[in-house]
């Protein structure tokens, strides 16, 4: 992991302007530069730590910054989007990351031109398949194999970025902590601040307790709207017009349990033939034990890889 002065920077990407302006998130915004050695990167810029924050608590989070940018610098995964480096200087924070060309998985399934273009994700359920195993393996590893152990917390769509070969990779892990937002001693690295609404797992607001399987709730929001073509919460037009908010689960759950997935598949796909008929059936009955309500109920990110592994197989 790389550390860039602000000079280095600010050159690479027009001194962040808005033409290289590629998103905005919780984090701070977004931008698209090139390394002098030709690589494409994802400039994330954090909102400026405020003024008139005390001398000792800027002290403190440059610190944690620190920490975790060398403990998130080691994870290194296929199925993890990589940090490149850094840069904190004069109170701004900047994290440098691998450019993903395709974008987010959510502008691929709910973006206004979703279906439209020429991505994979519409021509047939083994892509689909894949996206979902391959962002399972990068939650497997942050979970198993990190050390100490990630819990992602803000697994969704939008942190799943395609490759130029449309690999899926997790991104935005860790963030909450280099951003210094909720920096603790625990043996446990977890990261987003709040989660968000529709893909957070009902049990951690009971239990106050934070573990895995929280992850592994979002991550079956994930496949449940991988296998509909649905948003978290989907708005229904109705005749009126106005409709009202659904769950994706609510909405698929039923037809799973009751054996007529067909009925919810997203149709811009073409329908499953031969053995995918199984593959999708499988990859529904995964989503929805992932999201049952009870943790101890659902499965293990190790269990949900071996499952798409063997949904993967059968497509192909
Ligand atoms: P959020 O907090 O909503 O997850 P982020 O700050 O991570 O948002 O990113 C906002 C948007 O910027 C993403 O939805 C994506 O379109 C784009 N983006 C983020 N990281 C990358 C990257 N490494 N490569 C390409 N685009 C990215």
């Amino acid at each position: 992991c790389e550390e860039f002065t602000l000079k280095d920077l600010s050159r690479l990407t027009n001194a962040f302007a808005e033409e290289a302006k590629i998103g905005s998130g919780s984090f701070g915004s977004v931008y698209r530069a090139k390394l002098p050695d030709g690589r494409e990167v994802a400039i994330k810029r954090a909102e400026r730590a405020s003024t008139g924050a005390r001398r000792r608590r800027r002290f403190d989070a440059e610190r944690a910054f620190r920490s975790e940018l060398r403990l998130l610098s080691r994870v290194n995964h296929r199925n993890l989007v990589s940090l490149l480096g850094f840069c904190e200087e004069r109170g701004e924070r900047i994290l440098v990351f691998e450019f993903m060309p395709h974008g987010a998985l959510h502008d691929h399934l709910h973006g206004e031109d979703a279906g439209s273009g020429h991505s994979p994700l519409f021509s047939s359920w083994e892509a689909r398949l894949r996206v979902a195993l391959d962002a399972a393996r990068g939650v497997e590893y942050l979970h198993c194999y990190a050390v100490p152990p990630i819990i992602h917390r803000d697994i969704k769509p939008s942190n799943i970025l395609l490759d130029d070969d449309w690999t899926a990779k997790v991104s935005d892990f860790g963030l909450s902590l280099v951003s210094g937002a909720s920096a603790s001693a625990s043996p446990t690295t977890t990261s987003g601040t709040a989660g968000t609404v529709g893909y957070m797992d009902p049990e951690y607001y009971r239990l106050q307790e934070l573990t895995e399987r929280s992850d592994v709730y979002s991550f079956g929001v994930v496949l449940l709207e991988l296998v509909t073509g649905r948003k978290a919460i989907h708005r229904d037009q109705s005749q009126e017009g106005s409709g009202s908010p659904r769950n994706v689960i609510e909405f698929a759950v039923p037809a799973v349990e009751g054996g007529n997935i067909d009925k919810i598949l997203d149709s811009r796909v073409p329908a499953p033939r031969g053995h995918e008929v199984e593959a999708v059936a499988r990859v529904a009955k995964i989503g929805a034990e992932c999201v049952r309500p009870r943790g101890r109920g659902r499965p293990v990110m190790s269990e949900v890889v071996a499952e798409l592994e063997w949904a993967v197989t059968l497509c192909e």
